[in-house]
């Protein structure tokens, strides 16, 4: 017989999934319904409604998609992307990199900006893209790239890629209920982003928004969506519209627990919630460079909520992460890429961005007799 299931009590410091609100774990408890109940449709109306608040948008084609923030990523992309598009994807890290494979694999030609990992990519880097692809159906960033942790400005360069007459599809999967983040404002036309982040749910939804622009770009193709699952004009008469149509079966208790999160952000206020993450990211950063730790980003870029640190010399870093986790019950992240075993991902996000986190850490780390500073 399997023995009942039991968890430790982990300290969630990583790059996501963060700890989740008791809150949030209790909504998911709630009875089941089913995914066409009245009761489940005025819920599914709320989320919307919440979405569209926490992206700061008016957009109507704002729903959540049942599948994590890759598959958000895949929604954007495979709708508005036909074989033969042209498209600037702007890769300084490991999920730009996924979004040119997607587009690839969508028959799109893709013109990559590559920039280093830790740096972000500059309107100039947009402007030289847009020499050699003067019209980009698309150009794709990521606000707030998890692999490096540099945050990527937006503005200067959604205002280049609409004066070439592109689209701006944007990725803020780490930046959403954390960071400054305007859909509208910053003219943002498809945007995905997650639910273990920030947002501190658990994982498994996408929510994603598209301008009017967006949609013409989908009314206007000629062949079909790729995928079926993913196919917006498909998914739409699921998220709204007068009459509800079987879609798929909606994960009836993880949109509970994201209705749970979202009204808790909008409790806090999402302005008061970005505060919070720059506050307690500078109480960190004093603790970690104390300790020895040096930042990989420049400091105008660094994301407050994500710290990719480098460990001081001598140190044994997977060796630290594993008795961090094993011995403290804290998990942090290590480095991907060129990075991977070089720096550490400390995320600080949702209700894993508190003081006492960083004092848990912080006197774990004076604790470890490996650790070396
Ligand atoms: C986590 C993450 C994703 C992928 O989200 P999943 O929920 O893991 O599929 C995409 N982009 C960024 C920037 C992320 O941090």
């Amino acid at each position: 017989m399997y023995k009942e299931l039991t968890t430790s009590n982990r300290i969630l410091m990583g790059p996501g999934p963060s700890d989740a609100h008791p809150r949030v774990l209790k909504a998911m408890s709630t009875p089941l319904i089913g995914h066409l109940d009245p009761e489940f449709v005025t819920i599914m109306d709320e989320v919307k409604t919440m979405v569209q608040n926490t992206f700061m948008t008016k957009n109507n084609m704002t729903f959540v998609v049942s599948a994590p923030g890759s598959a958000g990523m895949e929604t954007c992309l495979v709708n508005l992307l036909e074989p033969g598009d042209e498209v600037i994807i702007c890769v300084n890290g490991v999920f730009g990199g996924r979004m040119a494979d997607i587009a690839e694999r969508c028959g799109a030609k893709v013109h990559k900006v590559e920039v280093a990992w830790g740096t972000v990519v500059s309107p100039e880097d947009v402007k030289k893209a847009l020499d050699i692809c003067k019209k980009p159906k698309l150009v794709a960033l990521v606000h707030a790239e998890t692999s490096t942790g540099a945050l990527q400005p937006i503005k200067e360069i959604s205002d280049l890629v609409h004066n070439a007459g592109g689209l701006l599809m944007v990725d803020a999967v780490t930046s959403y209920c954390g960071i400054e983040l305007k859909v509208d404002d910053w003219n943002i036309d498809a945007i995905y982003t997650g639910t273990q982040k920030n947002l501190s749910a658990p994982p498994g939804l996408s929510p994603v928004s598209f301008s009017d622009n967006a949609l013409k770009a989908l009314e206007n193709r000629k062949t079909k969506v790729q995928s079926w699952f993913l196919d917006l004009s498909l998914v739409k008469n699921y998220w709204g519209g007068a009459k509800r149509a079987y879609h798929h079966t909606a994960p009836v208790s993880s949109v509970y627990a994201l209705r749970e999160s979202l009204r808790i952000v909008l409790e806090e206020g999402l302005e008061n919630r970005w505060k919070r993450h720059k506050e307690v990211h500078e109480v960190l950063k004093t603790k970690l460079e104390s300790l020895g730790f040096r930042y990989l980003v420049e400091k105008q870029y660094r994301l407050p909520n994500l710290n990719a640190v480098f460990l001081p010399e001598g140190n044994d870093e997977a060796l630290l992460r594993k008795k961090l986790l094993n011995d403290y019950n804290i998990e942090v992240g290590g480095g991907l890429g060129d990075f991977a075993g070089k720096i550490w991902r400390v995320g600080i996000m949702g209700e894993s961005c508190t003081l006492n986190h960083v004092n848990m850490l912080v006197s774990a780390l004076h604790d470890m007799k490996e650790f070396r500073n």
